[in-house]
């Protein structure tokens, strides 16, 4: 470990490539950011593609504009523009819904591709709802869930797996699996494979398409910076378009919507996992704010945030060191996805005490306070503060004020 100054750490922002992006991004004055992981701050351009949204397509335009503003291409158009930062094909992904109803549609695809296999293999203590939903899939097919342990999740699949479905980065400690070796142990075993990279997506560089994934999902609003419930998308891969049986078939995915037709025929390619009418405003601020990523080389993107997280794995480590922090994250930068965790029995109140210094991160039961790693507009100098500000709150225990104890419905 560096013995860390403040003039080394400003070093590391001189010589930074992406320094340039931060002015892609609106960002309050004098806060310090660190949960892009959970929402992603205002592109740029996102205001003003709004404005015209709302005064001039919908405004003036009206009725009219799902054809002359191209409204009703917006879903394929964010698909294809989300695309190369997963590594797959503009015609495999589509934008739409939330990813819990597109991993309740995913995974209803697959279990009727593999049809006859009776278990559904996820990973004990995935995010909630994505367990939620695959336990209801579960129920509603007849078929049994196993929730393992990441250690013993690839021996409980077997010729008897229908589907393995997991999430990328596990969101409390942030590590991340292999994604291309445990597709092909999955594929070894015939089982279909959904990965959900809500906490990956734009943050590491992503190969869908080469690990031979069949199908994703994941969040607009997080690492993507689409806005608050933004839509979700979905990427189904090209070999399995005309497997996928939509179960959610509603008239958006039919092969002529306006035929008014009284019988579901199922479009062509990615199209059919479309369910109703897309929302147009959040679809075009996810549109507008994927610009950011235009000239971005995910690659880079990795290497800043492994940098990021190192330092600042290594200030507390160093700066708060008998204050009874434990960072749970992995100490490798290799196993450690865009996300560093620190549990503190009293992290929900020292989480609180942050906030109200302009540093913020968020909380997770029990005890994990997380911090997003976000590159893009996340500068070293900012880790340097945030942790001035951690340890003073651990010096003068201001963390202990009521207030700060006080919980939120969100954490
Ligand atoms: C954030 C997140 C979600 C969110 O799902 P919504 O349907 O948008 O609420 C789902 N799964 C994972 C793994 C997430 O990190």
């Amino acid at each position: 470990m560096p013995n860390w100054t403040r003039e080394k750490v400003e070093s590391l922002d001189q010589a930074d490539p992406l320094a340039e992006k931060r002015r892609l991004f609106h960002l309050p004055e004098g806060l310090i950011y660190l949960d892009g992981n959970s929402l992603g701050p205002r592109p740029e351009g996102v205001a003003a593609r709004l404005t015209a949204v709302v005064e001039d397509e919908w405004g003036e335009g009206l009725i009219r504009s799902w054809n002359a503003a191209e409204w009703i291409e917006l879903p394929q158009r964010v698909g294809a523009k989300l695309a190369p930062i997963i590594g797959a094909r503009p015609g495999e992904v589509i934008a739409c819904d939330s990813t819990s109803v597109n991993l309740f549609k995913v995974l209803m695809a697959a279990l009727t591709i593999n049809k006859g296999r009776q278990k559904i293999v996820t990973e004990a203590g995935n995010f909630p709802t994505d367990n939620y939903i695959i336990r209801s899939v579960a129920s509603l097919s007849g078929l049994e869930c196993l929730a393992r342990p990441a250690d013993q999740l690839l021996e409980a699949v077997d010729a008897d797996t229908a589907c393995l479905v997991l999430t990328h980065v596990n969101y409390r400690t942030g590590e991340f699996y292999d994604l291309e070796a445990t597709t092909r142990k999955a594929h070894d075993k015939g089982a279909l494979v959904i990965w959900d990279l809500s906490h990956s997506a734009g943050a590491m560089p992503l190969d869908l398409d080469r690990a031979g994934v069949d199908f994703a999902v994941g969040c607009g609003y997080k690492f993507l910076n689409g806005g608050p419930g933004a839509p979700a998308y979905l990427f189904v891969a090209e070999a399995l378009h005309d497997k996928v049986e939509p179960v959610l078939s509603g008239w958006m995915g039919h092969a002529r919507p306006f035929d008014f037709a009284d019988d579901y025929e199922p479009a062509a390619g990615i199209d059919r996992n479309l369910c109703g009418t897309p929302g147009i405003l959040g679809m075009a601020a996810l549109d507008a704010a994927l610009d950011a990523f235009a000239d971005v080389d995910m690659e880079e993107v990795r290497r800043k945030s492994m940098q990021l997280g190192d330092l600042l794995v290594d200030l507390v480590e160093d700066q708060c060191a008998d204050h009874g922090f434990s960072v749970i994250s992995p100490h490798d930068a290799t196993m450690r996805a865009s996300q560093v965790s620190i549990a503190h029995p009293q992290g929900y109140a020292i989480m609180q005490a942050l906030i109200s210094k302009g540093v913020i991160g968020d909380y997770r039961d029990p005890e994990v306070m997380r911090f997003g790693i976000t590159p893009l507009y996340l500068r070293f100098i900012d880790l340097w503060h945030a942790v001035r500000h951690l340890r003073r709150i651990m010096e003068k225990e201001t963390w202990r004020r009521p207030e700060f104890s006080e919980r939120h419905p969100v954490t």
